[in-house]
């Protein structure tokens, strides 16, 4: 019986996380637009044709088409496809870690919002406060209502999260004389330190500053990227809390080792 309520689980879970991701690359495309993320119904951007209910299954539609517009055979960007997968399989893991649990219910919503702001941030270098903002609120307001944070470890974390990126931005706009983290990161930060804690924002934002730093290294080494090239810091926030979601535990009883 528990095996079966088991398999059931994981099976609805990663088909939310598919159907989740389909949704977030509607948002992904539309709220730097500031277009409605409902109304209408999803078309091609090029030949404004409406995506037929059998073209827009996660994944599978894009294989079956080839990546391309059944209507008038533009490309369509990989970034769907692997939106929706990443989307599935964060859920999947959030599952086999949190169980069928409000944290579980909690961290693939947060995870959501951070796959679409990662992939915003990516596109256009901005992100957006629709999310962030409301972010930080409901996630403090949650931590009354939650076993696993206290009110006092979320505030905490806004302030720490904020606080960190503030103070690097401010200390990296000084001696760059250009802006070197935007109020965006702050408010991102913030959002993340809301849900995770003082404790896990510390960790996502280490993780982060170190992934940035190696990945801008090979970017600009294999010459993808030039070094005066803008390369967005809050995907690499986004990547740091992900792994500080899934492992902290592990993170922070491999770190008391030492
Ligand atoms: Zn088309």
């Amino acid at each position: 019986m528990y095996y079966e309520i088991e398999i059931i689980s994981i099976v609805v879970l990663s088909l939310l996380g598919l159907i989740v991701g389909s949704f977030s690359n509607v948002c992904i495309y539309r709220i730097p637009r500031n277009e409605s993320i409902i109304y209408p119904a999803s078309h091609c951007p090029k030949c404004c044709s409406n995506i037929l209910p059998k073209d827009n299954i996660p994944i599978l539609s894009y294989i079956l088409l080839k990546g391309r517009c059944r209507n008038c055979k533009s490309k369509i960007s990989i970034q769907y496809p692997v939106v929706e997968f990443l989307s599935g399989f964060i859920y999947l893991i959030v599952y086999l870690i949190y169980g069928l649990s409000i944290q579980t219910l909690i961290y693939i919503i947060l995870s959501s919002a951070l796959i679409i702001i990662a992939f915003i941030d990516l596109n256009e270098q901005i992100i957006p406060d629709v999310i962030s903002l409301p972010g930080i609120v409901i996630g403090f307001i949650l931590s009354f209502f939650v076993p696993y944070i206290s009110f006092v470890n979320s505030a905490l974390g806004v302030v720490v999260g904020g606080g960190i990126i503030l103070i690097i931005g401010l200390g990296g706009s000084m001696i760059y004389k250009k802006e070197a983290m935007g109020g965006g990161d702050v408010k991102l930060a913030a959002m993340i330190g809301a849900f995770l804690g003082w404790r896990y924002i510390i960790i996502s934002l280490f993780l982060g500053f170190f992934l940035g730093a190696l990945i801008g290294i090979i970017l600009i080494v294999t010459k993808i990227k030039k070094r005066e090239d803008v390369i967005p810091f809050g995907p690499f926030i986004i990547l740091g809390s992900f792994i500080t979601l899934l492992w902290g535990k592990q993170i922070i009883s491999w770190y008391l080792r030492f």
